[in-house]
């Protein structure tokens, strides 16, 4: 593995003036912007270094090595909802689409309200996120989208639904194509901005809880991947370990008012659309979204590597089965909801994993089967020869009269609902009836910790949420730049 030289040794014992836990979207922006103005950061990554091109992206082996217990996590409910954490360095904009949209306005204007968020500056938000997409060049495909992609925006402009090629953090080289693009994760921006500025990283190692004195954290205790325990010393930490992780480790730590209880996500249920042609881009995705029922609903393509089309395939394995077969002509699709229901995030004594439960609405399930619904529709618009939904007892639909039999078999508790987007388990704000940190991060009734991640959203904000993390990680990091810098003046910042 060839690591960067910041990535250190375990040790027993390890000293920093902060403590960044995880190194995803929230922790890699928090440690560059600490260790660029000077403050002695050490990040703490439980998952591997793994160098872009170790592995195929969206394949079998990817989950293996960069996703939490190999893609298999689950929240407990009616139905239960299969979601996956990238582990590694650079958390999950390693594993993820890179599908970019900045933070959505009016969603973090009803937060500022709903959450009592202090100095949130919408101007300022702007343009912190101006700032992420210039580092890490959020761009559109060159020439054509792939044929998956293709589809999409075909079946969406035969229905005119409103639909889009969304952005993502790529370089093309001059010349190159839809699939030609270097991933922009933090392991490529971010972290070595870091590790340029001083900070250092070590892999591995999992922080297990954070002990205290005096509402003050005063070091970590960790444990590295080959069983060794070790202690970090630190005066602050920021706490980026993801929505089910980081409230997880709060709750650990002694820390649980307001921590875990509100778990966001956007459920999604899945199809697979045969045509053909050969469609399939086993390591890419599609860019086109449709948002004609947005928020509600937005569609989308899926990673579609021969074995997930098979696992897509597997809710009626018996009348799916010879599909696969033919999975170079088969590409996996998306319906994606904003639910109503919420989840939570249960540390409990003896066990390494938290319990993770999520309660749908009757709403949200029903949501659910019109957007299935929808999107069967729009692959048959595209020209889709069969279309297999994703779940148990399914009908093959091959034309608008198979729709109503689709419809009238589904239920939500019957599908493979999963989701990618977890957050806001430990809201911000001053509302202190629902928040568990302050407006910028720091956990109520502490002195010390901060989370600085997906777990602060207040809601699941209806887009891919990796932008709205950087940009509130961005501006909380600097805040805190700001009081350390009023603190060594003499003054205070409110
Ligand atoms: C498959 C997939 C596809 C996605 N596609 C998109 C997309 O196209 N666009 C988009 O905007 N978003 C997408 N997302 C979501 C996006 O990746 C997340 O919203 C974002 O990464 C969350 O950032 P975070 O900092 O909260 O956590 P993460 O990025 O998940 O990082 C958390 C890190 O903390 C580490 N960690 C956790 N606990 C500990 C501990 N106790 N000790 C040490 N380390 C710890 C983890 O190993 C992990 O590396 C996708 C996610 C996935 C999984």
């Amino acid at each position: 593995v060839n690591s960067p030289s910041a990535v250190i040794a375990p040790s027993p014992r390890l000293e920093c003036e902060v403590l960044v836990v995880g190194s995803g979207a929230g922790g890699a922006t928090t440690a560059a912007l600490l260790a660029e103005a000077g403050v002695d950061v050490l990040i703490a990554e439980e998952g591997p270094w793994v160098d872009q091109g170790e592995v195929v992206p969206f394949s079998l082996a990817q989950m293996d090595r960069q996703y939490r217990s190999g893609g298999v996590t689950v929240a407990l409910g009616l139905p239960s909802i299969a979601y996956t954490e990238g582990r590694c360095a650079g958390g999950g904009t390693e594993v993820n689409s890179g599908l970019y949209f900045r933070p959505p306005i009016d969603v973090v204007e009803q937060w500022r309200t709903s959450h009592r968020i202090d100095g949130l500056d919408l101007d300022e938000l702007s343009s912190i996120a101006d700032e992420v997409e210039s580092a890490i060049n959020v761009s559109t495909v060159p020439g054509a989208p792939t044929p998956a992609s293709e589809m999409m925006r075909r079946g969406a402009a035969a229905l005119h639904w409103k639909h889009a090629e969304i952005p993502r953090w790529m370089i093309y080289p001059p010349g190159g194509d839809a699939i030609t693009g270097k991933r922009q994760s933090m392991t490529r921006t971010y972290l070595p901005r870091a590790f340029a500025a001083g900070a250092r990283m070590v892999v591995g190692c999992r922080v297990d809880h954070l002990a205290s004195r005096e509402n003050r954290v005063t070091h970590a205790v960790v444990t590295y991947d080959d069983g060794r325990l070790g202690a970090i010393i630190c005066k602050h930490v920021f706490v980026c370990g993801g929505a089910i992780q980081s409230p997880a480790l709060l709750q650990r730590s002694g820390l649980r008012r307001h921590i875990g209880g509100n778990l966001a996500v956007h459920p999604t249920v899945k199809l697979s659309a045969r045509f053909a042609d050969e469609i399939n881009v086993p390591d890419d995705v599609p860019v086109h979204q449709v948002k004609e029922f947005a928020p509600d609903l937005s569609f989308g393509g899926s990673a579609s590597h021969p074995g997930l089309v098979a696992l897509a395939l597997s809710d009626n394995w018996a009348g799916f089965r010879d599909a696969v077969e033919q999975w170079r002509r088969i590409s996996v699709y998306y319906a994606a909801i904003t639910s109503e229901g919420r989840g939570r995030v249960q540390a409990l004594p003896g066990l390494r994993d938290p319990l993770v439960t999520y309660r749908l609405t009757a709403r949200d399930r029903h949501l659910l089967g019109s957007g299935l619904g929808r999107l069967a529709l729009l692959m048959l618009e595209a020209g889709a020869e069969e279309v297999y939904p994703s779940y148990r007892g399914a009908p093959i639909v091959r034309s608008r009269a198979d729709l109503a039999t689709m419809q009238g078999t589904f239920a939500a508790t019957k599908a493979s609902v999963m989701t990618v987007h977890l957050c806001s388990t430990v809201p911000l704000g001053e509302h202190r009836d629902r928040c568990g940190a302050d407006s910028f991060g720091r956990v109520h009734g502490t002195r010390n910790v901060h989370v600085n991640d997906a777990s602060l959203l207040p809601s699941a904000p209806g887009v891919n949420p990796q932008a709205t993390v950087m940009a509130f990680a961005i501006r909380n990091a600097r805040h805190f730049l700001d009081r350390r810098a009023a603190a060594a003046n003499g003054r205070t910042v409110a």
